[in-house]
């Protein structure tokens, strides 16, 4: 017995009669009335084909409902019967206003209500049929192919032109995410759907051409191969569409191309280089469109090995802990060092964390890596504290990755204890973006990490957008402020930025945060930073990052 057909009814009399006729073809369930056949509807174990309901019944008769069924999208695949003793047009007309598939009339004719129901279950199967293959191919939201379709239309369009030559075109728009939280996603959805209509509009101009949307804000065109000009032209008149639709936001779109050359390289492979080379337009203004390179797929390539080699690294022991020294600017005194790791193997030589960070953090990776700095610095704080020596305090860096790990202060505590070393030499940097991602847990995590007594420094001030809004309520101790955000000496808009790191220094004393500027690499700034009365500095202008036993020299004469 496949379909159940649930029975709205509170005369007992009529519910019955159903029953015995509907029985031998179907499983039937029975309500009493509306608010019961809800329940019974909303049971996850029950999957109902059709709803007979009556009209009068108490607690919620067949029209409320009717009402809360026809809103409930869970169940607009579900046909509902109405079984009616009145014959007025008007209460007919309501029913059907409330999505009522069809009407039984009693007294029951067997008969004609095996087949009423017979025929919407069928026509609602249909209806379903229908729906699940329009997915199959199209996009629900914007009604143009989905990526399974693309392919397949691409490798016909491939196909039939042997001669011509075909691009590749992937692109998304720029903060999607933020387009979405400032007009609502409603009005991310209408984008989406303007977006495809531009894509229907190519068709005018260019018979050989598909296009899909990928995912969320990510579409894809295949089409003629066209030269730069071209694509730039094409470029700007998206950008010139986009102004005209939405004035009060600068809509952006990264554009990734591929030419197709090899026609034995899979679609959805091509898909994935013409995506990896708009990762490389960076939400600029200046230029997004770029071209696929072999080189990008290098890169790839070179993740995809940093991220097999890193176990063996660890345990090798290749990370190696650099010391890069802190200043006093008053004294030019040495206050302490940031540890920066550096990845030393055999076969290449030094990697900078430039290229294996960005890895790690994708992958995750990035937490082991960090607790294995954090315990190195442990022990090398340690190994200054058997020696007799005064060391100053280090700092480490904390990825944004590492403050999902639910047991972070844990962690950090716990390796203290080991050690045995006091919280006060060990410091934690930890970047501004990490703050805006999350605050509530971090805040609550920093101010633990702040009782057992540790330092927070907040790592790239400056970089993000909510730097001056963040400070007002989360808990660091000092400011790291880097000169790399700020414009070259003798441009522009020197005198500008300058004025930024004055007046943020000033707020930093109101607030009582030491500032510390890193990334010092003129004399120029130096001069500039104790005008303004910054305390600390850190740069190349007074010392790079160096091994462990440079930086004992440096600190201990030993
Ligand atoms: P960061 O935390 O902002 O570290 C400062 C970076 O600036 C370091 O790059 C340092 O060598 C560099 N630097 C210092 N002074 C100057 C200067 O005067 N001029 C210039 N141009 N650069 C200067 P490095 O060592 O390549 O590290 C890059 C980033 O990698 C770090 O940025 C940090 O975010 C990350 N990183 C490094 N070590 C670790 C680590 O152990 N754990 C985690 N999670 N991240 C790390
Ligand atoms: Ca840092
Ligand atoms: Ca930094």
């Amino acid at each position: 017995m496949g379909n159940t057909v649930l029975v709205v009814e509170d005369n007992e009399i009529n519910r019955s009669l159903l029953v015995m006729i509907l029985e031998e073809t179907y499983h039937v369930l029975e309500a009493g009335n509306g608010r019961e056949a809800l329940e019974i509807l909303k049971d996850p174990k029950n999957t109902i084909s059709a709803v007979i309901t009556d009209l009068i019944m108490p607690e919620m008769d067949g029209y409320q409902f009717l009402e809360v069924y026809s809103s409930s999208p869970q169940f607009v695949n579900i046909p509902v019967i109405v079984s009616t003793s009145q014959s007025d047009s008007e209460s007919e007309v309501k029913c059907l206003e409330y999505g009522a598939w069809d009407f039984i009339k009693k007294p029951y004719n067997a008969e004609i209500i095996r087949f009423r129901v017979k025929n919407v279950i069928e026509r609602s199967e249909l209806y379903v049929l229908r729906k699940l293959r329009y997915q199959e191919q199209f996009d629900t939201l914007t009604g143009i192919y989905i990526q399974n379709m693309f392919v397949q239309q691409t490798k016909k369009l491939l196909r039939e032109n042997p001669d011509t030559d075909f691009m590749i075109l992937h692109f998304d728009i720029s903060q999607f995410q933020v387009y979405n939280s400032v007009f609502g996603r409603r009005e991310g959805d209408k984008l989406l759907c303007h977006i495809a209509d531009l894509l229907r509009k190519l068709e005018e101009y260019e018979k050989k051409i598909t296009y899909c949307r990928v995912e969320a804000d990510a579409f894809c065109i295949c089409m003629p191969a066209a030269d730069s000009e071209f694509i730039q032209k094409m470029m700007d008149e998206f950008q010139k569409n986009f102004r005209s639709y939405q004035r009060d936001y600068n809509i952006l779109a990264n554009v990734g191309v591929f030419y197709i050359e090899d026609r034995t390289v899979s679609i959805p492979a091509m898909i994935d280089h013409a995506k990896l080379a708009s990762k490389e337009c960076k939400g600029s203004y200046i230029k997004n469109y770029h071209i696929y390179t072999d080189q990008m797929g290098k890169s790839i390539e070179e993740a995809q090995s940093i991220v097999s080699e890193m176990e063996r690294a660890m345990k090798e022991e290749q990370f190696v802990l650099y010391l890069q020294p802190k200043y006093g600017l008053a004294n030019y005194r040495l206050a302490g060092a940031e540890v920066l790791v550096r990845w030393i193997t055999p076969e290449k030589g030094m990697v900078s964390p430039g290229k294996f960070i960005p890895v790690f953090e994708k992958n995750g990776q990035i937490m082991k890596l960090d607790y294995y700095i954090w315990e190195h610095s442990c022990k090398l704080i340690r190994s200054w504290l058997d020696r007799g020596l005064e060391p100053f305090p280090i700092s480490v860096n904390i990825s944004r990755v590492s403050l999902y790990n639910p047991r972070i202060v844990e962690e950090i505590h716990e390796l203290t204890l080991k050690y045995d070393i006091p919280a006060k030499l060990f410091q934690l940097e930890l970047t501004e973006s990490a703050y805006t991602d999350n605050p509530e847990s971090i805040k609550k995590a920093m101010r633990q990490l702040q009782e057992y007594g540790h330092t927070i420094l907040m790592d790239d001030f400056g970089s993000g957008y909510s730097s001056l809004n963040v400070l007002k309520d989360i808990s660091v101790d000092v400011l790291k402020l880097d000169m790399k955000f700020m414009a070259a000496s003798g441009s522009e808009n020197q005198k500008k930025s300058e004025s930024i790191v004055a007046n943020v220094i000033r707020l930093a004393k109101d607030l009582e945060l030491p500032v510390i500027a890193e990334g010092v690499e003129e004399k120029e700034q130096v001069e500039f930073l104790s005008s303004v009365g910054c305390e600390y500095v850190q740069g190349y202008y007074f010392a790079k990052p160096m091994p462990v036993a440079e930086y004992n020299k440096l600190a201990f004469k030993v």
